[in-house]
């Protein structure tokens, strides 16, 4: 049987379970260990069952909870080499300064690039949205919050199960080494797997086709999972649909697309104008009308299922997203295959099953 169960979508964590055959992977772990695995036993699907983890991009909101998770389940973690790369970049300053001072010293950066004219306006982005992804502020809070697991010695010392786990998933390494702490290396993992988008490969019974999303991170991308011949369409964190993602979310039987915001609310909300204008970018996040826009034209309608994924709290309502969504959808052929579903934030979908 195959399974998708969202856990959490949002831009206060991102996490799904998608379990095909003998497998079951999480895809993006942007909540605390301890909310991931609350709300999996709240799903009905056991942690300690997990095989692998499967990054789409660096951004705080996917990687909230992924060092002390793959750490206690002693799981290996999926990543492009370049988001591997941003994610421990992004870490390892905490450990000469505090969070606070380390903030301090991102800011001061970005405002000095921000004052050199000649500066290439991505690099900034990609700089500001490692903080920004989240939305402002409560991105911070969140990823204090995280930083401070380093105080909590029950995530440090991986349990027995863990302990089979990780001399099972990394063979290499002789069993008697004492995996270090996360105060002394926090970007430690019980094992790194790399894939490339475009480059289809498989984790046990699940086969993942990754292909590239224009977003604001290092190597971002979204997947086509299949598994017993059903094929999962899996999208968030994109500034437009290009050819090639149109390309690769057909033929599905579930669509997971974000739809992040309703344009007039982010414009007369309360971000600052640069958030509005990364949001609003092409490598920012995928608007109502942009989503509709797709699901009235290039969408060939063939989904049983569409889930609406990574609405914004604070410039975007559930209703307003739905009903883009209906009515983009209002006049296809197949719109009774179409079942609309929205994604919550603070608690986890029913799994679909097939
Ligand atoms: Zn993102
Ligand atoms: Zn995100």
């Amino acid at each position: 049987m195959v399974r998708f169960t969202v856990l959490a979508s949002g831009s206060k964590g991102n996490s799904t379970v998608v379990c095909g055959g003998r497998t079951r992977i999480l895809v993006d772990a942007g909540l605390s260990c301890r909310e991931l695995f609350r709300r999996m036993k709240l799903a009905d699907e056991a942690p300690e069952a997990l095989d692998a983890i499967v990054i789409t991009h660096e951004h705080q909101d996917h990687v909230n909870g992924l060092a002390v998770t793959a750490r206690k389940l002693g799981i290996p973690v999926y990543f492009t080499e370049a988001t591997h790369r941003a994610w421990t970049r992004w870490l390892t300053p905490r450990r000469q300064m505090t969070y606070k001072q380390w903030l301090e010293l991102c800011r001061k950066q970005a405002a000095e690039r921000q004052a050199e004219p000649e500066a290439p306006a991505l690099d900034a982005a990609t700089e500001e949205s490692e903080f920004e992804d989240a939305g402002p502020e409560e991105a911070e809070v969140e990823c204090l919050v995280q930083a401070g697991a380093t105080s909590q010695p029950a995530h440090l010392d991986p349990g027995p199960v863990a302990d089979t786990a990780l001399a099972e998933s990394t063979p290499a390494e002789p069993a008697s080494v004492e995996p270090p702490s996360l105060k002394e290396d926090p970007t430690w993992l019980p094992a790194v797997e790399y894939f490339r988008a475009g480059v289809p490969f498989s984790i046990g019974d699940i086969a993942l086709s990754p292909f590239t999303i224009p977003h604001d991170a290092a190597d971002p991308v979204g997947f086509v999972l299949s598994s017993e011949g059903v094929r999962m369409g899996f999208a968030t964190d994109l500034g437009y649909i290009p050819p090639n993602v149109r390309q690769q979310l057909q033929d599905l039987d579930l669509l997971l697309l974000e739809s992040n915001h309703d344009l007039e609310m982010l414009r007369d909300g309360p971000y600052p104008w640069s958030v509005k204008q990364r949001v609003l970018s092409r490598v920012g996040h995928l608007s109502n009308d942009a989503t509709a826009e797709f699901l009235s034209s290039a969408y060939d309608g063939q989904a049983a299922y569409v889930i609406l994924a990574h609405l914004s709290e604070n410039n975007n309502l559930p209703e307003l997203a739905r009903v883009a969504a209906e009515r983009a959808l209002l006049g296809r052929a197949s719109l009774l295959a179409n079942r609309l579903l929205l994604a919550e934030q603070h608690q986890p979908l029913s799994a679909i099953r097939f």
